[in-house]
């Protein structure tokens, strides 16, 4: 614990080197572990990038950190006294070596580069739902199911949207799309759906994440709510592409029938789709007298009565928070291994540590 607080490094970049996979990289004055990791297309497990989620906790097996904010919020006593440190939040105060889970080495991914994206077009999805498409200044590459930070000047911080579309397996895309929710009291989101007009700008940072999917012949369980479509979209559509035969079953949670889209998508994709694909939409709030023919009732509880092997399966989760725990409790609890549950929660500012602490 003493060398997390001593170590006050000098201004000089320090290598990491990960054990067990051959991998070393440069971290540089000010850079987080996390940030010269993914600036060597290394696949670094990370998804919020704040301190929040946990995902790129790693053990410091040599060497010592400062860390940027107090991550006693995600990681416990225990975690500590293992030498676990959030790489997000490490700022490396001499050479490192860590013990990372999960990572695979042999993955390699887009780094993150910064630019500006014009705002093309504005498309309302639902009635809180928006699709923005984006003109950038300079192409990024991502992998479907990743994420990219959007800043608008005058609205402190950046915000994470899932790219929309497929990118054709990590190619340059000029012209991304989102889906962004409307999520009252949220600045951006209030600025994005009631002001923001064609034209606009913002600056465009990515991409991020390690939200994609994972090659095998299992079938794939997809389960998304709201917004939580956009990457699993983007995925499905660069896996049709590649001309992937598995089966997939996308179970997709919505309020009301109104709150449905992305339907026609759908079909196309189960057109295109070698394997089965089926799409089963639950709504959880469609009046009983509706003429609603589908299933009704909690997205994660509805899928369950779909799942004969969920142990043969792989599952790929997205949306509000709760929806993604409860799917991933469900799934474990039915005997799904945790390395074959992928996700990302759409966490917000209500979400993080410092949200936390107001009493
Ligand atoms: C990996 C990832 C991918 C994501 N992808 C998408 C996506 O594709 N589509 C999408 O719609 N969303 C996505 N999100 C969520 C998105 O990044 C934003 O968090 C969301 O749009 C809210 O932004 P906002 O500025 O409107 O809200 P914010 O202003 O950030 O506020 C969010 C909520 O927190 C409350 N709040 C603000 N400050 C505090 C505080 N100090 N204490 C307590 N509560 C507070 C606000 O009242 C509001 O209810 C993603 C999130 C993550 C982590």
């Amino acid at each position: 614990m003493l060398k997390r607080i001593l170590g006050l490094g000098r201004a000089q970049a320090r290598t990491v080197s990960i054990e067990s996979t051959g991998l070393s990289f440069p971290v540089g004055p000010g850079e987080t572990v996390l940030e010269a990791a993914l600036r060597a297309g290394i696949a670094f497990p990370n998804k919020c990038r704040s301190g929040a989620c946990g995902t790129c906790r790693c053990t410091l097996r040599e060497g010592r950190v400062r860390e940027k904010v107090d991550t006693s919020y995600v990681l416990g006593a225990d975690d500590l006294q293992r030498g676990q440190i959030l790489a997000c939040q490490s700022l490396a105060c001499t050479d490192l070596r860590l013990a990372v889970e999960g990572l695979q080495p042999q993955q390699r991914i887009p780094a993150p580069r910064a630019t500006e994206g014009e705002i093309i077009a504005m498309r309302p999805l639902t009635a809180d739902i928006l699709e923005i498409r984006l003109r950038l200044q300079s192409p990024m590459p991502y992998l479907a199911g990743q994420y990219a930070e959007l800043a608008r000047k005058g609205i402190p911080g950046a915000r994470q949207y899932s790219f929309a579309r497929g990118s054709g397996d990590g190619h340059a895309v000029s012209e991304p799309c989102f889906f962004v929710r409307h999520v009252p009291g949220g600045r951006f989101t209030a600025w994005l759906h009631h002001q923001a007009v064609v034209g606009d700008c913002l600056s465009v940072q990515g991409p991020y994440g390690d939200f994609w999917l994972r090659d095998a012949m299992r079938p794939m369980l997809c389960v998304a709510g709201g917004s939580g479509m956009a990457p699993l979209r983007a995925m499905l559509e660069d896996a049709a592409e590649r001309q992937v035969e598995r089966d997939v079953l996308f179970c997709f949670g919505a309020r009301t029938e109104a709150d449905l889209y992305c339907l026609d998508d759908m079909k196309l994709l189960a057109s295109r789709w070698r394997g089965r694909f089926r799409f089963l939409p639950v709504l959880s709030e469609e009046p009983a007298e509706s003429d609603w023919q589908g299933r009704r009732g909690m997205v994660t509880a509805e899928m369950m009565s779909e799942l004969k092997d969920p142990a043969g399966m792989d599952a790929y989760l997205c949306g509000p928070p709760p929806m993604v725990d409860d799917g991933i409790a469900r799934l474990k609890a039915a005997g799904m291994a945790e390395a074959r549950i992928r996700f990302d929660r759409f966490l917000d500012a209500s979400h993080q540590p410092s949200a936390q602490a107001v009493p």
